[in-house]
């Protein structure tokens, strides 16, 4: 686990390559990307989690979460190929940055396989 980066970068701390922005998220290009397209859907309202998201019952935020993926895919036109969406939830999971996130992978067509 590394620290909460996402954080800084809401608050201007650190610099980040911003695709979108509304009220209640921050879209950006992930630093190490894993395909021609990587972003990351950051809340700005700090969940370290998934499970910190459902026990404090926004769903409605979660659901908006989806739809801004889904936004941005045709923002960056890879909406009619089709994309992934990753989701990383805790130390099994693989989740570096303690700040909810999803990723939305596409530009190419992406490998079958989920584990390495
Ligand atoms: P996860 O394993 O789901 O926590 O993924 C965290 C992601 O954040 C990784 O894909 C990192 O490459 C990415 N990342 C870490 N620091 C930064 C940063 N400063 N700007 C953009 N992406 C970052």
């Amino acid at each position: 686990m590394i620290s909460d980066v996402f954080c800084k970068i809401i608050k201007g701390e650190l610099p980040a390559e911003v695709i979108y922005k509304d009220d209640d998220f921050l879209v950006i290009k992930d630093i190490n990307p894993q395909a021609p397209v990587h972003l990351l859907i950051i809340p700005i309202k700090h969940y370290d989690s998934l499970e910190d998201f459902l026990e404090k019952k926004d769903t409605a935020l979660l659901g908006k979460a989806l739809m801004t993926a889904h936004k941005v895919s045709h923002q960056v036109g890879i909406a009619e190929k089709g994309y992934r969406i990753i989701l990383n939830e805790g130390e099994h999971g693989g989740k570096l940055v303690p700040h909810f996130h999803i990723h939305l992978l596409g530009g190419k067509r992406l490998g079958p396989k989920l584990v390495k």
